[in-house]
This record gives C-alpha cells, sequence and structure tokens, in this order.
C-alpha cells in the first residue's frame, strides 16, 4: 500500500480554550515528508493541544496557520483533513474482528467489498497478523492490538498519521519491545507522523526528530543525539536523562575552571562566563582515589541491574549523582576519585553579565 508524503507546516499556531487557558503558546514547527516526529513534554506542557490542533479536533486561534502539503487546512473539519489517529486505548470495536477493524473506515466510506479485502489483505502482510484476522481485540496481545489499530489508521490512506501516547497503556517490557516494533512501522509505511509522548525512552527510539514542549511551546527540536547532547535550554537537559548543577564562584570565574572536591578543572571556552553548569551523571568518572582526580564520599549507593547509581559528596558543591554501567565495587562511606570530562559539561541558560 503506498501512502503519501506530505510536508506539515504549523505556522503561529496558538490555543486558547474558553476559560482563559493558553494551551498552546504560538508555536512554529516544520515536519518534513515523511518524517517522524515525537512531541516530548511533561503532563500539561501543551502537547495534545497541539496533536488535536493538527488533527481538526481544536480550533487554533486567530493568525494561526496548519499547511498539509500545499494546502492550507487551518479552518478545515477533522473529517476533511485525511489524518490517521492511534489512541491510547487504541479505541478498538471489541465486537468486530479484526479484518473488520481493520476496513471499518473502508466500509464506512463505501468502498466496494472486493477493494476493500484487498486492501484490508495488504495491511494484514505489512503489520504481519496473518492467521489472526477473524479473532477479536479481547483475544489479541497488547501489541497485536496496536497493529490493527494502526493498520485501521492507515488502510483509509491518510496524509498523515497522529499518534497520541500509544505506547502508555502497557507495562514496562511491552513498551520496551513495542516501541522498536513500531518504530520500523512507521519507517515501512513511510508516511509522516506525529507521536504524543512524556517517555524520552519512547520518543528517542521512535522519533527522527524530538520536539522537547514545555508550557505551551516548543522549547528545542532537534534528532535525540544533539537534543540529549547539547540541549539548548535548561528544562530540556532536565528532561531528557538527569543533571547535576555545578556552581562557579568569583575566584573559579576569573580563573576559568570549575571547583570539584579540591580539584580544578579547566572549563571550556564556551562556558567560562557561566556561574554554573551542567553534567549528566554517566559523565563523571568515579575510581580509586589519585591525583588529578576530586575528592569524593560515596554518601549513597543504588544497584539498578545494568548500573550502579552513586551519590557522592564532593567539597566546594552540591552532592553529585554518579551512574556506572556493570560492576562498580565502591560502597558507603568509601573515599573515591571522581574525574570528568570538561568536553561533556553543559551550559546553563545563566550567564554572568
Ligand atoms: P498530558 O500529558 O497530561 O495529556 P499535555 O502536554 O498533553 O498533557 P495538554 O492536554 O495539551 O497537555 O494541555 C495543555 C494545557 O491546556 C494544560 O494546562 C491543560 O490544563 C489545558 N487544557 C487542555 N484542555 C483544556 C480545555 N478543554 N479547557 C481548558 N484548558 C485546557
Amino acid at each position: 500500500m503506498k501512502l503519501e508524503k506530505i510536508r506539515v507546516e504549523v505556522v503561529n499556531c496558538a490555543k486558547t480554550f474558553p476559560d482563559g487557558t493558553r494551551g498552546l503558546l504560538p508555536t512554529n514547527l516544520t515536519i518534513e515528508p515523511g518524517e517522524v516526529i515525537a512531541l516530548l513534554g511533561p503532563s500539561g506542557c501543551g502537547k495534545t493541544t497541539l496533536l488535536r490542533l493538527l488533527a481538526g479536533l481544536e480550533s487554533a486561534d486567530e493568525g494561526s496557520r496548519i499547511v498539509f502539503g500545499d494546502q492550507d487546512v487551518t479552518r478545515r473539519p477533522v473529517e476533511k483533513r485525511g489524518v490517521g489517529m492511534v489512541f491510547q486505548n487504541y479505541a478498538l470495536f471489541p465486537q468486530m474482528s479484526v479484518e473488520a477493524n481493520i476496513g471499518y473506515g473502508l466500509t464506512i466510506r463505501g468502498v466496494p467489498a472486493h477493494e476493500r479485502q484487498k486492501a484490508v489483505g495488504e495491511l494484514i502482510d505489512l503489520v504481519r497478523l496473518n492467521g489472526l484476522e477473524k479473532k477479536r481485540p479481547a483475544e489479541l496481545s497488547g501489541g497485536q492490538r496496536q497493529r490493527v489499530a494502526l493498520a485501521r489508521a492507515v488502510a483509509v490512506r491518510p496524509r498523515i498519521l497522529l499518534l497520541d501516547e500509544p505506547l502508555a497503556a502497557l507495562d514496562a517490557k511491552l513498551k520496551e519491545s513495542l516501541r522498536v516494533e513500531l518504530a520500523e512501522l512507521l519507517r515501512r509505511l513511510g508516511t509522516t507522523a506525529v507521536h504524543v509522548t512524556h517517555d524520552q525512552q519512547e520518543a528517542l527510539a521512535i522519533a527522527d526528530r524530538l520536539a522537547v514542549m514545555h508550557a505551551g511551546t516548543i522549547v528545542q527540536i532537534g534528532d535525540g543525539e544533539s537534543i540529549y547532547r547539547k540541549p539548548t535550554h535548561p528544562f530540556v537537559a532536565q528532561f531528557l536523562g538527569r543533571v547535576n548543577t555545578l556552581k562557579r564562584d568569583a575566584d573559579a570565574l576569573a580563573n576559568g575552571v570549575l571547583r570539584l572536591g579540591g580539584n580544578s578543572v579547566p572549563c571550556p571556552e564556551a562556558l567560562r562566563a557561566h556561574h554554573s553548569v551542567m553534567l549528566r551523571p554517566e559523565d563523571v568518572q568515579l575510581g580509586p582515589m589519585q591525583e588529578g582526580c576530586a575528592l569524593a564520599r560515596v554518601e549513597q549507593r543504588v544497584f539498578l541491574g545494568d548500573r550502579v547509581q552513586f551519590r557522592v559528596s564532593t567539597e566546594g558543591q552540591e552532592p553529585l549523582l554518579v551512574e556506572m554501567h556493570g560492576h562498580s565495587p565502591y560502597q558507603v562511606g568509601n573515599t573515591v576519585g571522581i574525574s570528568i570530562d570538561p568536553d561533556r559539561l553543559l551550559p546553563t541558560v545563566e550567564i554572568s553579565s
């Protein structure tokens, strides 16, 4: 089944609800043809509002513009936009078989039976549900239901696919395997897609680019690796993974260094003027105390299976969170040496005047 690939443009798009709540502040976003974008952010940041505006389930404020391909759809109702939607609970029809669920949109559009059967057959192949055509949703696993929902959403050849927290209802283990499956399926479909989630791992695994949202607007957009490594907003650094904040006093600023446990680490040129910098827990190395290391004491040790998480206290800074993969011998009360790679330091927005 061939699906259209269109560019989606969101221009100066905002939503003020009747009670005055600003669900979305003026936002711009361009989604390339066939691209999968994740709208990622905590509860209340406006991601569902943006998705509903794209779907046509909410009307945008004056001055907003939403363009699908070369058509301005800003004032078009949902049924005239050509969107396919997948919801958290899948919203499958419980009394209908897998094939009837998938073919539903075609049935209500009056597509002749032989054409419908052909399209449903192709979709069954595409989402690999062969042999399950006659089953009802209650007889399927979570992953199979998700595939039915996806096949149903694309059966009507939408121009854009909208996914609203499609994995939120599943347990952690299933979620992990299904996000890989979903990512692969979306690539096979090749359609432009917007995926709403508050789960960073899910967004990283599924999307080509992530739009991180905070307080009603997109604060940063980019591929997962660059957003994680080069956050341009402190919220992004904190939301995508964890960070330590390290302070720099007047003396450290004057000397272009960062003071840590009796040690001085040269501060990269770009961060010289910053009163504080950030560092991810996995970018702190823990080892025996030796020259060139900062002195620290292990205050807390949490074994997390594939890694060990430590809280260490060190002179001149708030306690640091440290993560080490694999085995680590250090225990609470041990004196250790910590070292950091200055290139891994992240900027905070605050800059000295
Ligand atoms: P969640 O993950 O909890 O769904 P979200 O990021 O999707 O959160 P939105 O549902 O987009 O957030 O809501 C954005 C803001 O708009 C919130 O402050 C919310 O309370 C508000 N809001 C959403 N719908 C309405 C409405 N119908 N009337 C008034 N305010 C609303």
